[in-house]
């Protein structure tokens, strides 16, 4: 990969194709409307994706529905395709009523899934393997007579190569005798390794070098990155990939992690300029559209990916970031972390905090009263590694106590009560809490499936007139820990909770002999924290001097 050709156009530029709304939708527990489909499809024209393949309108009515949708819409960087199959065994293309629906849906690009392995021609299509070559051909040809582009997708190629060269090559051949300009070789079942990919990647283009050839693989092996980037290097010039590696199975090439790679590490220009940057907040939205939990490890975007456990490094990653990360976080939208454990000690706490803008190295006494706040909580059974919101309300507490304040603080807890009820086999709970907001005594009820629930719901509503930026905060996670089983009685409890808004998430904790004693202390600082970070104003302590 030594002569990138990013900016220009025509083959040589690497063209990025995306498949989330098609193949990424394989994905267990992958549900998306036709309405967060077309807001998928807006996040990856704004990230600058060359094209977005919006599903396939022959297999569901919502894929057509889609298709009649989109066409409405101005897009801004990528261009659409339809996805279906080659025609019908021993038919004519014109009048095959699948291609009719590809046609109608009216994309500037159609891709065409045909079978490229002779197993498959013979055991799932059950036709001659003649007859095969003949519906690719056909079937390009009448959407390239159409006007459309075509990409054919020959689906288990790598399989069907290494089975019958000859056959796998002719069905490649079939695609561009008839007009297709992009020939996409399927690792479908995602068994192949970087160095064969290499291999025929070659061969294929010594054989085709008038079009444009990529890869589309499947990461069966774990390798569905690596591959789409060893393509590259080989001289594929188009990659299909899915977000977050979203996909049936073990996924698809996580499209993220390929763009990342190339355009960081290969330098190519593959989004429009700047927009590399969205790369982390893309991923994350599409995570929420799609409903499914964001993982923190997901190279370059997740939200540990750039997180190190410093120990006694910590001033060092502090002096020389670039010598613990891989890349600039920032250049993927992402940012670093430090986490925070009891065995680091001082230095840990003041990078910590200077990371989250609180600079405690020009004050040492209020340096060592953090210190020993943050030894006690530990003490404690507090742990703050992986719950950075809690630590940074401790840090902001800490250094807002003087003249007798205790800042900042968005609500106090006058009482809670909860009532926990089982009857007929249904769990249901309700909580009263009873807040003090300044001079003002709020009480509110709150009903949930269980107490943590029930508190959760009371909180909101006693909160909700002061502080509408709430409605965009929603809990995602909740942990229980029992920290020392040994003394059943006396064990202490700690509760890690996971909140999110539109922009992020954030862990807070809680602890306590009592479970929901811990509950509340991290649900109280989860809804804190959320408020802090969507900018409401905390409460001025009564008696105090703002
Ligand atoms: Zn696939």
């Amino acid at each position: 990969m030594s002569s990138p050709d990013g900016g220009g156009s025509g083959a040589s530029r690497v063209e990025i194709y995306d498949t989330t709304l098609r193949d990424g939708s394989q994905q267990v527990g992958l549900d998306l409307t036709v309405e967060d489909k077309l807001r998928v499809a807006a996040a990856l024209d704004a990230l600058g994706v060359d094209v977005v393949e919006g599903g396939w309108p022959g297999s569901n009515p919502k894929d057509k529905e889609f298709f009649a949708r989109a066409a409405e819409i101005p897009w801004r960087n990528a261009q659409l395709a339809a996805f279906g199959a080659t025609r019908r065994p021993n038919r004519s293309a014109d009048g095959d009523p699948d291609l009719e629906t590809l046609l109608v849906a009216n994309t500037p690009i159609v891709t065409l899934v045909g079978k490229a392995w002779t197993l498959h021609v013979d055991e799932a299509l059950r036709t001659s393997r003649g007859e095969n070559l003949a519906m690719i051909g056909d079937s390009a040809g009448f959407f390239v007579r159409e006007g459309r582009r075509v990409v054919y997708d020959a689906e288990h190629f790598f399989d069907g190569y290494a089975a019958d060269r000859g056959y796998a090559l002719d069905c490649l051949a079939a695609a561009t005798v008839a007009g297709a300009d992009t020939l996409a070789l399927c690792d479908t079942n995602g068994g192949t390794l970087p160095d064969d990919i290499v291999r025929v990647v070659r061969d294929v283009l010594g054989a085709f070098p008038s079009v444009r050839v990529g890869v589309h693989c499947h990461n069966d092996s774990a390798c569905a990155v690596a591959n789409s980037l060893v393509a590259v290097g080989a001289g594929a010039t188009h990659v299909q990939g899915a977000a977050n590696g979203y996909g049936e199975r073990c996924g698809n090439a996580d499209l993220f992690a390929v763009i990342a790679g190339l355009e960081l590490k290969r330098e190519y220009e593959l989004l429009p300029p700047g927009r590399l940057a969205a790369l982390a907040s893309t991923a994350r939205e599409i995570a929420e559209l799609a409903n499914l939990p964001f993982d923190a490890k997901q190279p370059y975007v997740g939200s540990s990916a750039f997180a190190t456990k410093a120990g006694l490094h910590a001033s060092a990653i502090a002096r020389r970031p670039d010598a613990y990360s891989h890349v600039d976080p920032s250049k993927v939208g992402n940012r670093s972390h430090v986490l925070v454990s009891e065995l680091a000690g001082r230095s840990n706490v003041l990078v910590k905090a200077a990371e989250l803008g609180l600079d405690l190295s020009s004050d040492p006494e209020l340096a060592t009263a953090v210190l020993e706040e943050i030894k006690d909580a530990e003490h404690r059974g507090y742990a703050f590694e992986a719950a950075d919101a809690s630590f940074e309300l401790l840090v902001r507490r800490v250094t807002g106590r003087g003249a007798g304040k205790s800042w900042p603080s968005w609500f106090d807890l006058e009482g809670y009560r909860v009532v926990i009820e089982k009857s007929n086999g249904t769990d249901r709970s309700e909580a009263i809490v009873r807040l003090l907001l300044g001079d003002q005594r709020v009480v509110a009820v709150g009903e949930g499936v269980g107490p943590v629930h029930a508190l959760d719901q009371a909180l909101r509503k006693a909160l909700s007139e002061l502080y509408p930026q709430l409605a965009t905060i929603h809990l995602v996670d909740y942990k229980v820990r029992i920290l020392d089983g040994r003394a059943a009685t006396s064990a202490v409890t700690r509760v890690m909770l996971t909140s999110a808004d539109h922009d992020g998430e954030w862990t807070t904790v809680g602890v306590s002999d009592d479970i929901v004693t811990a509950s509340w202390e991290a649900l109280a600082d989860g809804i804190s924290y959320g408020l802090l970070r969507a900018g409401a104003e905390a409460l001025v302590p009564a008696g105090a001097v703002p």
